[in-house]
């Protein structure tokens, strides 16, 4: 075929979908709207604080993920986002912009009543963080398959209100790794309310061995980095 008579078509990533994704073509944007959380767990790189973004700040993140990115969902981060006064304006905000919000939270903060207002606003979905890296005052699991009672609350509270898609986030360590069955099988038994469970790797710097680090030429040392990040 000569390609002076039929030239390669011209590429736009940002008019793709999906696969493959891009920089610019993310099924899911994430969008962290406070520091804010009323949990402490293992791992988590957040500060604490209570800086909730203004909802003018949240809209001109929007802008740059509606400049710069083809997204599907904005998930909805912190902080907990439930501990943004907020919130339901702010699932309001994104609905009316054309992407499917998705709460990440650890579900401490939820009430009947906020997942109305949640779903009247437009929200698509959860996905609630659980697991044994936290420690939590409406669960005492020392193993991650009893934790499965919360688990089911707050999926069937979701199935209730109906409309809305839930799932569920575990932190998984060396000390976890073996529990992982236990909520796989239980998300097994429940397909019709329990939508996806997501198995995220514990991180954490290597703060020790034989490795140097440098910032712009100049060698730091991690572990003060690691506790001053704290
Ligand atoms: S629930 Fe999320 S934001 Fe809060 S401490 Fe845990 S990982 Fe961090």
């Amino acid at each position: 075929m000569n390609p002076a008579v039929n030239p390669a078509p011209e590429l736009n990533p940002r008019s793709f979908y999906r696969l493959p994704w891009s920089l610019t073509d993310n099924g899911i944007s994430w969008l962290e709207i406070t520091d804010a959380c009323n949990l402490t767990c293992e791992g988590c790189y957040r500060p604490h604080k209570v800086n909730h973004k203004t909802l003018q700040q949240i809209s001109d993140d929007l802008d740059v993920f509606k400049r710069e990115r083809k997204s599907d969902c904005m998930s909805i981060a912190g902080g907990d986002p439930l501990m943004h006064p907020q919130i339901v304006e702010i699932v309001k905000m994104i609905n009316d912009r054309g992407w499917k919000a998705i709460l990440n939270t650890n579900g401490l903060a939820m009430t009947r009543d906020l997942l109305k207002q949640l779903k009247k606003a437009g929200v698509a979905g959860f996905t609630f963080h659980i697991d044994t890296t936290q420690v939590r005052k409406d669960s005492r699991a020392k193993v991650e398959g009893e934790h499965n009672e919360l688990r089911m609350k707050f999926a069937e509270m979701v199935a209730e209100e109906g409309g809305m898609a839930c799932s569920f986030n575990q932190t998984v360590s060396w000390d976890t790794l073996d529990q992982v069955k236990d909520t796989f099988i239980w998300a097994r038994k429940h397909p019709d309310i329990v939508n996806t469970i997501v198995y995220i790797l514990f991180r954490s710097p290597r703060l020790t061995g034989d490795f140097d680090f440098y910032a712009n030429g100049t060698k730091v040392s991690m572990a003060e980095s690691y506790e001053n990040s704290k």
